[in-house]
């Protein structure tokens, strides 16, 4: 492909395949490097099936383009325009809007489950066995009981049983589930696993030999890793994805590098912010979506046997910014709400016309102490104080900074 940042893909997604043999393709293809292909050939394809794209990639007089890089960038504000191929089964997700502005992901009942299949992916590399029994952190205040029927999925040769847990849910009950069940796997929203470890008793949580911690969603700080690792007594293996494109990195059990799904998605680290084309989407096609982050492709570990590419992520979502009184931006970072005890969770929003809302879970002592804090670093705008993280009607996660307020877009 010459100078094009492209350097290879797959021609075809493994989702052409049919779905039983999804595991074993996706297994075969990261045991090697992707082969080269020509991205050219993707390129035509996208122009011959949507007039969507056919006009982009004419008027930005790229019409007989063959490299990659003239494609035109998807921007969030264009995905509304993607016209998308109904088969009947297409289902909306929006994404969290952490950082501003939220974009509607359509996806056919297909391309969720080889969603699913591509975040098990990692799994094919775990030393688990042939059943194995999961707790999944979500977004929720409920919990499920182990007498529940579990959601059950076979992949990889494994059968997997599924009980979920709200990340706001009471911390007791998530206690319950996990001591009944004793899972052999426990994954999901990285702040609301921090969040339930720090309300129990850990010494119950050692005993459980839980095998591997996955958590996901947000980027893994080394504090929250090293406290998960301690309370289980387990090995965690983070993982980096995205509502609009799928999981895009694992971190692999063998060398610990995040290895990249290059053969499903191209992945360009654009120095504007990383860039993705999931291949495995034919309803509503991404070509160059920019999600944001900031990663860049590393040397991975020279004798790990999984050949995909490896990543780091340098920089990914963060939380929105604040403005204070004087229109000077504040970062959440800055907060150090770590240390106000007995605080179990929060969420700072800020108001279109400003003033700020703190969410917060703990000891009502805990409440005024953080309320002088984001006083403090934001002067100027008035702090309403909000029992209940659960309280914030929308999705997101803890520990977090929202906003509405112009200009205060991380
Ligand atoms: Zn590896």
């Amino acid at each position: 492909m010459g100078s094009d940042p492209i350097s290879s893909y797959p021609e075809r997604s493994a989702i052409e395949l049919p779905e039983s043999r999804w595991a074993d393709a996706l297994r075969e293809r990261a045991l090697s490097p992707p082969p080269p292909a020509d991205t050219a050939v993707l390129l035509k394809e996208l122009r011959q099936r949507s007039a969507f794209y056919a006009d982009r990639l004419t008027q930005s007089s790229v019409a007989g383009i063959t490299a990659w890089s003239a494609a035109p960038i998807l921007e969030k504000a264009d995905v509304a325009a993607v016209p998308v191929a109904d088969d009947g089964s297409v289902r909306d997700t929006r994404t969290s809007g952490t950082t501003g502005q939220q974009v509607t992901i359509r996806n056919t009942r297909r391309e969720r489950e080889f969603r699913r299949a591509l975040l098990y992916r990692p799994q094919l590399f775990y030393e688990l066995p042939n059943k194995v029994t999961q707790v999944v952190f979500v977004d929720g205040d409920w919990c499920a009981s182990a007498d529940d029927r579990p959601k059950r999925f076979a992949y990889g040769g494994v059968r997997y049983q599924t009980w979920f847990a709200g990340a706001a849910a009471a911390p007791a009950e998530v206690l319950k589930l996990l001591t009944t069940l004793k899972p052999q796997l426990v994954r999901g929203i990285a702040s609301g696993i921090v969040r339930f470890i720090e309300c129990v008793d850990r010494a119950s949580l050692s005993s459980l030999g839980t095998r591997y911690v996955a958590p996901g969603g947000e980027v893994l700080l080394p504090e929250w890793r090293a406290l998960m690792e301690d309370a289980f007594r387990a090995t965690v293996l983070d993982r980096y994805g995205a509502t609009e494109s799928g999981a895009l990195a694992w971190q692999c059990p063998e060398c610990n590098a995040y290895h990249a799904n290059t053969d499903e998605i191209i992945i360009e680290a654009d120095p504007g912010g990383l860039l993705v084309t999931p291949l495995f989407v034919r309803s509503q096609p991404l070509l160059r979506y920019r999600l944001g982050d900031q990663i860049e492709f590393t040397r991975g570990a020279a004798n790990c046997r999984i050949g995909l590419p490896t990543v780091r992520i340098t920089q990914a979502r963060r939380d929105d910014w604040l403005v204070d009184g004087k229109g000077q931006k504040v970062s959440p970072l800055s907060f150090q709400f770590e240390r106000v005890g007995q605080l179990q969770a929060w969420r700072l929003h800020q108001r279109t016309g400003g003033e700020l809302q703190l969410y917060f879970d703990g000891a009502a002592e805990a409440g005024p102490r953080l309320a002088n804090a984001v006083r403090r670093h934001v002067p100027g705008r008035p702090v309403e104080l909000i029992e209940g993280v659960w309280q914030l009607q929308r999705p997101g996660k803890f520990k977090r900074v929202s906003s509405d307020f112009p200009g205060g877009e991380g």
